[in-house]
């Protein structure tokens, strides 16, 4: 694992000219695959179930305690689980509404967070469309709150679709001043990294199959 860690580096390295990170998406696996990816040199982990993230969090707590792990939340979440979760939380990743980001405010003390957007239009999909987007961003910016940039998802099965969506994500953030696009999972980080990612989300390229899937 470590080895595809390397290879996935080296790549980001040629092919990018920002720093790029890797979020190593351990849904699906066990607490072990965290501590594997920590010991390849990746302490930004990321989850989509709120339960899992936490029960995953304290068994690391109990089993490695000196991890350096930086929790990103990158799922679909509800607002009643917000409070749950506020104090584990590294990156808001999937901030996909404007009443989530708003429980998220509420409950955090200085939230950072992403703001995803739904670039595809795909119904099945999260994040605020795009021309909701930016005056989001603007009004908690007005208040105060460190929105680092935005997310998004690809549209699997169209690559071509897909780099331009990530193209569009790109150019959202910049007109916005906006560092952060974290787009890119597995299947398509390459066309994000050309993107101008800035944070990818990789799970099955770094750990391979998630068995219930
Ligand atoms: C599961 C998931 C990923 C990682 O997917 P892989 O295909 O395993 O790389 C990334 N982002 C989100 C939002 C996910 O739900």
């Amino acid at each position: 694992m470590a080895d595809r860690v390397g290879e996935l580096q080296a790549e980001i390295l040629s092919k990018s000219d920002n720093p790029v990170r890797i979020v190593a998406v351990t849904k699906g696996f066990g607490v072990q695959a965290v501590i594997a990816a920590n010991r390849a040199g990746v302490d930004d982990i990321g989850e989509n179930y709120a339960q899992e993230m936490v029960a995953k969090k304290e068994m690391l707590a109990n089993v490695n305690p000196d991890s350096k792990s930086r929790w990103h939340f990158i799922g679909n979440l509800q607002r009643n689980k917000v409070k749950k979760i506020s104090s584990h939380v590294f990156l808001w990743q999937s901030v996909n509404s404007i009443p989530l980001g708003e429980e998220i405010i509420k409950r955090c003390k200085e939230p950072q967070l992403l703001i995803q957007v739904n670039m595809t239009g795909a119904k099945n999909q999260g994040g605020l469309p795009p021309s909701e987007a930016p005056a989001f961003v603007e009004r908690l910016r007005g208040i105060d709150v460190n929105v680092l940039g935005l997310m998004t998802i690809g549209d699997h099965g169209d690559r071509e679709a897909t780099l331009k969506h990530f193209q569009n994500l790109r150019t959202m953030a910049n007109s916005l001043d906006l560092l952060e696009c974290s787009m890119g999972m597995s299947n398509d980080y390459d066309l994000a990294i050309e993107a101008g990612a800035t944070i990818l989300r990789l799970g099955t390229a770094i750990f391979g199959n998630r068995d219930e899937d």
